[in-house]
């Protein structure tokens, strides 16, 4: 999954720096650099949110990633107050990319987190949020468009491992849970099962 040298030229590829070409944007003041001198960008983080939880379509993640949600909107807000968080994408149950932070920068998804020997996930991997609860299935349009950003995502940087939240954090996150099929999204990928989680 090293990026490859038969990448096409930027301008026709599907990127614009770190931000993909296809991809609405929604800009987090939630991000940060990435340390250098730094280790290869070479995991990719999948999540799963939904507010309020378990419902859909509407417009609250985008507005908890640029900091704009209200708390007074609904209860569970309130344990969202001042709470300064993002990913890179975020995939909407039809399968609707977002972008909310340049992949060469550091998004604040991962909280405390180790994964692959290394801690600190936030400072070298790409963070991908799929609209969801933990437990439930997930759409197929969502598989698709994962697999889409997961392939160009490998184009500009060097990918070797796609883990969950729960995965980097056992114990303290438990996304995107039991119903994300793993398999489903090897298959589509056609990457080597090592780059993908053991259990
Ligand atoms: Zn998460």
């Amino acid at each position: 999954m090293a990026a490859s040298t038969e990448a096409l030229p930027d301008a026709a590829g599907p990127w614009e720096g770190g931000w993909h070409r296809f991809a609405p944007r929604l800009p987090s003041p939630n991000h940060g650099p990435r340390p250098a001198p730094g280790n290869p960008v070479d995991l990719i983080v999948l999540h799963s949110i939904s507010l309020p939880p378990g419902e859909f379509g509407g417009t609250a993640v985008q507005q908890l990633f640029t900091n704009r949600l209200d708390p007074q909107a609904h209860p569970y807000y309130q344990n969202l107050r001042g709470l300064q968080v993002s990913a890179h994408f975020f995939i909407t149950r039809s399968g609707q990319p977002q972008q909310f932070v340049d992949c060469d920068r550091r998004a604040w998804h991962a909280g405390q987190s180790s994964y692959r020997g290394r801690g600190q996930c936030n400072d070298d991997s790409i963070g991908i949020e799929l609209e969801g609860l933990e437990g439930l299935h997930f759409e197929p349009a969502q598989y698709r468009t994962l697999a889409m950003l997961c392939r160009d995502i490998a184009l500009r940087y060097p990918i070797a491992h796609i883990a969950g939240h729960q995965h980097i954090a056992p114990g303290r996150k438990q996304d995107p849970g039991p119903g994300f099929d793993w398999a489903q999204l090897q298959r589509a990928l056609g990457w080597p099962r090592h780059c993908f989680p053991k259990d």
